[in-house]
């Protein structure tokens, strides 16, 4: 993301608060110990670091506040990539300084959820075609690297917590609720990373993970969803049962779907530009 040239056009510049039918996105950037808390900001692991003074944690409440609500927006494709986030308009609706907002959007940025341009300020994000590409190839190396080390640490705990989240997925499909299916579907990748217990796995996990979230939202096929529930579930039985070759192979078969529902073909292929207009 850091590559992209400054001149890259950032367009179609949507507005805060820019609403959407599209659903599909399965990603979660949060650690998902927070998932369960999205209304609750203040319970992030970030702001709970038990030597933060109560002026410095209450600082950090509003900060992580303000990166949880620009976050679960994108998540739930409320705000698109593209997006213009104007620093004096955020600052405006979340009473707070623009230095305040500025160092949520460094997060965001460093976190390549967002694109900062100088002169021109934040955008939410838009992965390309190539790295989108690039994104599956590194999810289809760790995921099932996440797999088996999550089998091979297998708790009763851990599969319970794994079952629990299925569970708030399948209710959430019952009542036909868009945005905590698409957010639940992404943090159950989140989860699995974050119990296998390596945490340089679950920090690429989410990184790789809100990618996919913003891909899919550009890539997407108009008819496409978010994971299949049926595919989670397929995955949470065969770690239950400790079964690591079925799960990586389950795993990678619902990246595939994942992939193939969007449209990521380059276009490299020769236009015939006589038929096009001559036609
Ligand atoms: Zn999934």
């Amino acid at each position: 993301m850091t590559d992209h040239p400054v001149t890259a056009d950032p367009l179609p510049v949507n507005t805060i608060g820019g609403r959407s039918d599209h659903s599909g996105c399965l990603a979660s950037r949060r650690p998902v110990s927070d998932s369960l808390a999205t209304l609750n900001p203040a319970m992030s692991t970030r702001s709970a670091r038990p030597s933060a003074s109560p002026a410095r944690l209450q600082r950090e409440n509003t900060h992580d506040e303000i990166y949880e609500k620009i976050y679960v927006a994108i998540l739930e494709h409320r705000l698109h990539p593209g997006t213009k986030l104007v620093e004096e308009r955020l600052a405006d609706i979340f009473s707070v300084s623009r230095a305040r907002i500025r160092e949520v959007l460094a997060r965001l940025a460093h976190e390549q959820i967002v694109e900062l341009y100088p002169q021109r300020g934040a955008y939410v994000a838009k992965p390309t075609i190539e790295e989108a590409l690039d994104v599956f190839e590194a999810r289809r190396l760790i995921e099932p690297a996440v797999l088996r080390r999550l089998i091979e640490t297998l708790t009763p705990e851990k599969l319970a917590r794994l079952r629990r989240h299925q569970e708030l997925e399948v209710d959430a499909r019952r009542r036909d609720d868009k945005r905590a299916v698409i957010r639940l579907s992404g943090e159950f990748h989140s989860l699995a990373a974050e119990l296998a217990g390596n945490t340089a796995l679950a920090r690429s996990m989410r990184e790789l993970s809100v990618l996919t979230c913003l891909m899919i939202f550009l890539y997407d096929a108009p008819t496409t969803t978010s994971c299949r529930a049926d595919e989670h579930s397929q995955i949470i039985d065969a770690i239950a049962k400790r079964d690591a070759a079925r799960a990586e192979r389950l795993m990678l078969e619902h990246l595939n779907h994942i992939e193939g529902s969007m449209k990521l073909e380059t276009a490299t292929e020769e236009v015939d530009l006589e038929s096009i207009f001559r036609g």
